[in-house]
């Protein structure tokens, strides 16, 4: 029997879908984020319920193929599709409960931020997550989550409080109190490493009004520019989130894309009224600003900000958590921005407030110490381009490594070719070594090893 038709078998016993390299729809399922992902799985499995998760789960270790996870399929490492794999695609299953009167959320496995949000918002409510609505929540979450409202909710791992996981022997167990407390420890940023989260729960809350847009300012500004944002974030209170971007020709103005010289856009979110916020942004109206967009928004609103990145342009990113930004790292990404070929650019991301500040029951992720995150984001469209995306985005990590806090990036932003080095870097050796053992009670076989993979502890 091929394996085609083995899988092909599988459909009768599941409610959801189940797609074979035979199919029409096969090179779709199989496509992700990030075009120089070009895996072929085995079967992608659609299930539409915990249960088909389960049958799905049991019907690949019986056949011995190894499980890929796909969440929103975001991963520009590629981790959601892989070769000769079984891929459990969760993307039927994005149904979001919200219970305002306990201001919590549960959220089915393949739900998208913009489902999440536009369920809780009308409540006046709002779980920490990433800054794109089409990213998923799964990838996001299980890798930590850097969003707007991080100084003050925390990363979107910290927001996590109970979780519904498929294991790798097709068992349905709860992480949280109510079932396995350092479970939902490694499932706070410890990755997609533990089984299939079919359902998790947040803690929501209260949204009030935002005032929110970008400073545009001059190349040739950047450095003053970063010393006075790194400044204003180290002070600032936590209602103040702050992020950058360069080198740019949008303008967030409205004027078509391209039409500006080199830009440095910093992004600023501030959970209060203009004239709350007006005073504290006070250092950044002192720069040469050429464009800016501040105005008083819906929570939706700041949601919608960055656009959408369409799916099937070629991606590598790379960085570094770095303690401060410092001159010299300053010095250095200014230089990577002009450098950059558009759209490629360097992100670099504030950490503040409850970010920097280990939840109840604590998180694996690891990073918290860091005050920034900086990382190269090569995008490009023709093959004949990688070498020299690639090259420009290892340049950028490496001008951060002498700054970097652990020597290891974001996990979410990882590049396909991401080292054993650095994730167990990301952790440090004590994290890991806990994520290690719990790995070795939920998956000692490293069924689910597409991921910033934690090899289960070795039991002496
Ligand atoms: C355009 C874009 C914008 C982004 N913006 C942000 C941002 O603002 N903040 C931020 O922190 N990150 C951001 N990221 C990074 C993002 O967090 C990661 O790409 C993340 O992997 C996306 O999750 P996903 O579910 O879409 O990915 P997928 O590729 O579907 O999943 C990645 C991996 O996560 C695991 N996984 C996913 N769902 C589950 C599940 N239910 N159970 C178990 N494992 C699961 C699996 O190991 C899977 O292979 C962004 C990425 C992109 C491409």
């Amino acid at each position: 029997m091929t394996m085609d038709v083995a899988a092909g078998g599988l459909r009768g016993t599941i409610a959801g879908e189940v797609i074979v390299p035979a199919d029409s729809g096969y090179d779709e399922a199989r496509s992700t984020f990030n075009a120089t992902i070009d895996r072929r799985p085995h079967a992608i499995v659609r299930p539409r319920t915990a249960a088909d998760v389960v049958a799905a789960v049991r019907w690949a270790r019986d056949t011995d193929l190894p499980i890929a996870v796909r969440g929103g399929g975001h991963s520009v490492a590629g981790h959601a599709v892989a070769d000769a794999a079984l891929v459990i695609d969760l993307r039927l299953m994005r149904k979001v409960v919200v219970d305002p009167a306990r201001k919590q959320v549960r959220v089915q496995g393949g739900a998208l931020w913009e489902d999440v949000d536009r369920a809780t918002i009308p409540h006046g409510l709002a779980t920490p997550g990433g800054t794109f609505g089409d990213t998923g929540v799964g990838g996001l979450t299980l890798g930590g989550g850097i969003g707007v409202l991080l100084g003050t909710a925390g990363l979107t791992c910290d927001n996590l409080i109970r979780a519904e996981v498929v294991t790798a022997n097709g068992s349905v167990v709860i992480a949280g109190a109510d079932g396995d407390l350092e479970l939902l420890w490694g499932l706070r940023g410890g990755g997609g490493n533990f089984g299939i989260v079919t359902e998790f729960e947040f803690a929501l809350h209260r949204v009030g009004p935002l005032y929110a847009g970008y400073l545009s300012i001059p190349l040739d500004a950047a450095h003053e520019a970063l010393r006075a944002a790194t400044a204003l974030a180290n002070d600032a209170p936590r209602e103040l989130t702050i992020f950058g971007g360069g080198p740019s020709t949008d303008a967030h103005d409205g004027s078509e894309a391209g039409a500006s010289p080199a830009l440095l856009n910093l992004g600023v979110t501030y959970q209060g009224t203009p004239d709350q916020a007006e005073p504290i942004l006070r250092p950044l109206r002192a720069l040469p600003v050429v464009h800016e967009s501040l105005a008083p928004m819906t929570y939706l609103e700041v949601q919608a900000m960055s656009g959408i990145l369409p799916f099937g342009l070629r991606h590598y990113w790379k960085g570094h958590f770095v303690r401060e930004l410092d001159d010299g790292v300053i010095d250095s990404v200014v230089a990577a921005m002009g450098r950059a070929a558009a759209p490629s650019f360097v992100l670099l991301e504030a950490l503040t407030g409850a970010a920097r500040e280990e939840p109840v029951d604590g998180a694996a992720f690891g990073q918290r110490a860091a005050r920034w995150n900086v990382s190269g984001l090569a995008i490009w469209e023709d093959q004949a381009e990688d070498e020299r995306q690639i090259g420009w985005v290892r340049n950028v990590a490496d001008g951060l490594r002498s700054a970097s806090l652990s020597g290891a990036g974001y996990g979410n932003y990882a590049p396909v070719d991401e080292t054993p080095d650095r994730v167990r870097a990301a952790f440090g050796a004590e994290r890991f070594d806990r994520l290690r053992r719990l790995k070795a009670s939920y998956d000692p076989d490293n069924v689910f090893r597409f991921n910033l993979n934690v090899p289960p502890a070795i039991s002496s």
